[in-house]
């Protein structure tokens, strides 16, 4: 099974992302958290990322469309992938499409996780994680039951993305709604795109998405 998801940063793409992966076997391709590790890493790429990621700007498209056409052809995605955050913008889709088309693949789910855009900074805004196990938690919604220790590996070392905070959100959401809102057109056309409220808990929205996939809900009939 081949997905995409699709949303606004802080729709929880990331999240049920990875719940997928645990259900589907499947394994999850986030172009943000590649380019976190090529940042960290120091390449090249990484390099030349850092500051357009950190200003809530978009990485170049030949770029982007490289690293992903990289990762497909390694043997982990032979059972299928979730692209969680790619593509972002048209000439990334139809790269994408050509991608696939060229090694017999398709996509059988396009799902579009909506949430309105006040919730989305407040997500944002408070999130952390982390930093050896990459649990994720909020310092309003979901804090750690015993302050400064991590509930799932016991470790004290937690991180924040250098990109959330509320002036790179407001630029992460004005490059969402300039270029990569104008995708949504390119896969409805297609039949396999699904709308899901991704405004509720993580375990209702893992069930819409899960009633999307299985052909089973209503929730992707709009
Ligand atoms: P994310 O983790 O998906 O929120 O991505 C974090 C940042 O990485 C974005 O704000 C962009 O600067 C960059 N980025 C991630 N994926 C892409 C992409 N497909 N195209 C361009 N830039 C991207």
């Amino acid at each position: 099974m081949n997905l995409i998801l699709l949303g606004p940063p802080g729709a929880g793409k990331g999240t049920q992302a990875q719940r997928l992966v645990e259900r589907f076997g499947i394994v999850q391709l986030s172009t943000g958290d590649m380019l976190r590790a090529a940042v960290k890493a120091g390449t090249a790429l990484g390099t030349q990322a850092k500051a357009i990621m950190e200003a809530g700007e978009l990485v170049p498209d030949d770029l982007m469309v490289a690293l992903i056409a990289e990762r497909i052809d390694e043997p982990d995605c032979a059972q299928g992938f979730i692209l969680d955050g790619f593509p972002r913008t048209v000439a990334q889709a139809e790269a994408l499409d050509h991608m696939l088309a060229e090694r017999g693949l398709a996509l059988d789910k396009v799902v579009a996780m909506e949430v309105d855009e006040e919730a989305l900074i407040q997500r944002i805004v408070g999130r952390f994680s982390c930093a050896d196990c990459g649990a994720g938690y909020h310092d309003q919604f979901k804090r750690p039951a015993v302050e400064g220790v991590c509930d799932q590996c016991g470790s004290t070392n937690f991180t924040r993305r250098a990109d959330d905070n509320r002036e790179t959100m407001i630029a992460r959401l004005a490059a969402y709604h300039e270029q990569t809102a104008p995708i949504i057109p390119h896969y409805e056309a297609g039949g396999r795109f699904a709308r899901v409220d991704g405004s509720g808990g993580i375990e209702a929205i893992s069930a819409a998405i899960v009633a999307v996939l299985e052909g089973a809900g209503a929730a992707g009939g709009r």
